[in-house]
């Protein structure tokens, strides 16, 4: 396997098989994320004031720009980076108003820095006129983002950008989530092209890696 450059080992909880590559980094109810992990080199989006790494945030920025180009509007995030502690409260409002399907403290990727939500700005502004409870605005959003030229065109693009749709549609029952339209994660140019040129998920493209049956 080679080593890519730059990037930290990871231990494959599992297998006990090193992945040498953070941006790889599969966290899940399975694979639980320390309490203490925290990204570095994270910065602050200052439009939405949103954070996410660096990387992250650069590409997003390239890619908004080029669909903005290409005549659609301007893409927002609505959530990247996320402490344990601020997940933890998320799930202790969400389960208040009994909605048990948001990921607890410890098993989100947004934990990284890398994984993002994203939403058009009438999206935004379809939920926040309708005064959406936190609880409804998810399932709200994805059932209005998936609509979207801006979906479409993610579909097509992000992948250059180095970016992979999380929860597809027809991998929950590997990923353990539902379909979820809007949630984006950052992998890197070369995995995020080889990922979705194979029609994989992020777990099924890890196995493969790991087994080295992929390269
Ligand atoms: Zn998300």
């Amino acid at each position: 396997m080679r080593k890519a450059k730059g990037l930290s080992h990871y231990i494959y909880p599992k297998r006990g098989v090193i992945i040498y590559m953070e941006i790889l980094k599969l966290v899940s109810p399975s694979y639980p994320i320390s309490n203490t992990y925290r990204p570095i080199n994270l910065v602050q989006d200052p439009i939405t004031k949103v954070w996410l790494v660096k990387e992250a945030f650069e590409q997003f920025y390239k890619m908004n720009n080029v669909l903005q180009k290409e005549g659609l509007s301007s893409l927002c995030i609505s959530s990247g980076y996320r402490s344990y502690m601020y997940q933890q409260s998320l799930c202790a409002k969400k389960e208040k108003l009994g909605f048990n399907n948001i990921a607890k403290e410890g098993c989100s990727e947004h934990q990284l820095g890398i994984a993002m939500d994203l939403m058009t700005t009438p999206v935004i502004n379809d939920t926040r006129n309708n005064d959406l409870s936190v609880t409804n605005l998810n399932n709200r959003s994805l059932q209005v983002f998936d609509l979207t030229f801006h979906k479409q065109w993610l579909d097509i693009n992000s992948a250059d950008f180095g970016f992979i749709l999380r929860y597809p549609f027809d991998k929950s029952y590997i990923t353990g989530v539902p379909y979820k339209a809007y949630h984006y994660r950052y992998v890197g140019v070369s995995h995020a092209k080889k990922i979705v040129k194979n029609g994989l998920c992020l777990e099924e493209y890890i196995e493969m890696h790991t087994s080295m049956r992929y390269f």
